[in-house]
């Protein structure tokens, strides 16, 4: 059944190798001459609406390169949650498990953004994101059966739901031999560090960025070295593999049997590199679910945000298939 055919969290068992459980969020972005000032009402210069969150964003990365991708989240009964469904199904995203909350706003994250000095101030509200509470998502996929069809290979994850939800998936996806990946994003908390710790053996692939890393591993990661000694922390900790993103230097896998190796990034010019580990994640997930190992899908994935840091906005900036250099088709 094609994408653009299926009707919103409708209770259908999702019929995709790749599986994202995540943050759907709407962006509203203002374009101001200065940040306001408290009680200050101020006319933007601009205005533009995105679609975000980093769950969906590694979907509509997956969808963009033609991987058979499912989203599992929620949004509300507003315009936005119908929006952002139809977002999911032009980009090639299966939409049966994202559901519909009754009364309830869509996430959304409001930007202020100073046009001369590209400062920024942001104000989010998870709305629909924030109530995806391990009750809820078991409620309404059937004890998780809905997106753990039979073709389900891949679990995506990362921290932007509630955490007991994201680990109750991520344990119930290993406990069914599905490889899983969490990229810890945004960094968890002390808090939350000491509660995910122990759920990083049922981990198949574990994905930070520098900050993340060193919340994790308490290891200070600012450089190549430090990144492969937190890789081969998080190694000891449980996960099998780990790869470790250093922006625009590239990154460190981290592979049972062998000793972590950084590999570079490519020299390009960044215009706007936000989102660009949300679109590492989702094309090295799509690679992985070509049979392409993890090494390899690593490379392409490199080259996949490579691109997207080129162009602006976030989604937007995600390649598909046809815009690809033929050594990544
Ligand atoms: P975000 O939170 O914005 O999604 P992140 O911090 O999770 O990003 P990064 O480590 O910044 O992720 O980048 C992920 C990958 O994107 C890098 O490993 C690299 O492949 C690519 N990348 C990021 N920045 C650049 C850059 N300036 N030049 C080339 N490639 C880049």
């Amino acid at each position: 059944m094609s994408a653009a055919g299926v009707k919103s969290g409708n209770g259908c068992i999702a019929d995709t190798p790749i599986v994202v459980v995540g943050a759907c969020f709407v962006d509203y972005v203002a374009y101001v001459d200065h940040l306001p000032q408290v009680g200050e009402s101020l006319r933007c210069r601009s205005f533009s609406k995105g679609f975000g969150g980093k769950g969906s964003n590694q979907a509509v990365c997956a969808g963009r390169l033609g991987a058979s991708v499912s989203m599992v989240g929620a949004v509300g009964t507003d315009g936005d949650g119908a929006d952002y469904i139809a977002n999911f199904q032009r980009n090639g995203v299966q939409v049966s498990n994202v559901y519909r909350m009754e009364n309830t706003s869509t996430g959304l994250a409001m930007i202020f953004v100073d046009s001369t000095t590209s400062h920024n101030e942001i104000v989010f509200s998870p709305n629909a994101t924030g109530a995806l509470t391990v009750d809820y998502l078991r409620k309404q996929s059937d004890n998780y059966n809905n997106f753990f069809g039979p073709k389900c290979r891949y679990i995506i994850l990362q921290n932007e739901i509630p955490v007991e939800t994201t680990l109750d998936v991520l344990k119930e996806a290993h406990t069914r031999g599905i490889y899983t990946v969490f990229n810890a994003a945004p960094a968890p908390s002390t808090d939350e560090v000491a509660v995910v710790k122990p759920f990083l053996s049922y981990v198949s692939l574990f994905c930070v960025n520098e900050v993340e890393a060193s919340m994790i591993t308490g290891i200070d990661v600012k450089d190549t070295q430090s990144a492969i000694l937190a890789t081969e922390e998080m190694q000891k900790l449980g996960a099998h593999s780990v790869v470790t993103t250093l922006g625009g230097n590239g990154y460190v896998i981290g592979e049972k049997g062998k000793p972590p190796r950084h590999l570079p990034s490519i020299t390009v010019k960044a215009v706007d590199s936000t989102g660009a580990g949300d679109c590492f994640v989702g094309a090295m997930v799509f690679y992985l679910s070509m049979g392409k190992s993890l090494e390899e899908s690593c490379k392409r994935a490199n080259m996949i945000a490579a691109i997207s840091v080129q162009r602006p906005g976030t989604q937007s900036s995600y390649p598909t298939l046809d815009e690809l250099p033929a050594e990544v088709k």
